[in-house]
């Protein structure tokens, strides 16, 4: 499968996207892996994928019905199922940073729920402690910064969250900067886990709950009220309240915003309708994450490309949006100045041509 989409780079009157530093604050565990990762992982272990993994195109999702999210899990977990051993999650997170490096990114935050990968690496302790491993190896070898968001499942019981949520205070100095909550967003209300999030706030660790991905604004608005948002997963569909837009703006919450996943999943017949524009426009932080490159067949280059090609973010505005990224990641004082240092210096260069 071959269905990476490669971003065309530089050329006459612009710059490389790839070269344009900047922060990737939206990446979840299994759905970063390289396509051919997967196939490889899945023959050794004698997996029948489904067809839609082994396909060169990304498959078609109707997620904003209950039946297409279901199917995204399902493949979700086909492709989890996968990563078995201590030398699978440490080859996922490196290959993760080489393609992060590869598109400029200096600092990686990947979000992962190590519960569904506890069963296979000796319950969650040991897994945590093994993810983070893996990323100071990673991070070691690219040259790329790396933090984990730990991300409770909404579709599980509140408690679970709160055991999640005192794992990830307990390694906050070894890597774990948020708490997150993702899963469907219809499920459930956030305010059954605002416990976990107190704690996790209470703990140092960032909130960075899913929210206005498949529900509407009201959930952007249960994330801010009832979990203490500093950033929102998604958050585009905030677009469609004027008063939350400017709420956002005025409180600096940033949106991890994923065109290509917002495609593919359905939420946006195109990208043309992806509300970047509207949120930008409004004064919103916006972070451009690839969210399931696996699946949705484009990393985080490549949402730049959209905001340029689709959108007609200038290259000074692509520049900001980077700087947005910087500055709304747990990324330490001396990596964010580097990177916003990188950032004047791309906008600064004369463009290709
Ligand atoms: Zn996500």
């Amino acid at each position: 499968m071959a269905r990476d989409v490669r971003t065309s780079g530089g050329g006459p009157g612009r710059r490389d996207v790839r070269k344009l530093p900047k922060a990737h604050l939206h990446l979840h565990f299994t759905g970063s892996m390289r396509p051919a990762t997967l196939l490889e992982l899945a023959d050794r272990d004698g997996v029948r994928l489904p067809d839609a993994l082994t396909s060169d195109e990304p498959p078609k999702l109707r997620a904003t019905d209950e039946r297409g999210w279901f199917r995204f899990q399902r493949l979700y977990d086909a492709a989890r199922s996968c990563l078995r051993t201590p030398d699978d999650i440490h080859r996922l997170v490196r290959e993760a940073a080489q393609e992060d490096a590869a598109d400029g990114s200096g600092w990686l935050e990947i979000q992962v729920d190590p519960t569904s990968y506890a069963p296979r690496l000796g319950g969650l302790i040991p897994t945590l402690e093994l993810i983070l491993d893996a990323v100071h190896t990673a991070s070691r070898d690219t040259g790329v910064g790396m933090a984990v968001i730990v991300a409770a499942n909404r579709m599980k019981h509140p408690l679970d969250a709160r055991t999640l949520a005192r794992l990830a205070v307990r390694y906050t100095d070894q890597g774990v900067v948020g708490f997150g909550l993702s899963n469907d967003e219809r499920r459930g209300l956030a305010r059954d886990f605002d416990r976990a999030f107190a704690i996790a706030r209470d703990g140092g660790l960032l909130a960075a709950p899913h929210g206005g991905e498949l529900a509407g604004p009201a959930s952007v608005r249960d994330c801010l009220d009832d979990l203490h948002a500093q950033r929102v997963g998604h958050g585009v569909r905030a677009a469609e309240d004027p008063h939350l837009v400017r709420r956002l703006a005025d409180t600096g919450v940033t949106c991890e915003v994923c065109p290509a996943s917002n495609v593919a999943l359905g939420v946006y017949d195109k990208p043309e309708d992806v509300p970047l524009r509207t949120l930008y426009d409004a004064g919103v932080p916006l972070a451009l994450g690839a969210d399931d490159p696996l699946l949705f067949g484009s990393r985080l280059a490549a949402q730049y490309e959209i905001a340029r090609d689709v959108h007609a973010f200038t290259d000074a505005e692509l520049a900001e949006l980077a700087r947005q990224s910087v500055r709304a990641s747990r990324a330490p004082q001396e990596v964010r100045e580097r990177l916003l240092e990188g950032i004047d210096a791309w906008a600064a260069e004369p463009p290709e041509g």
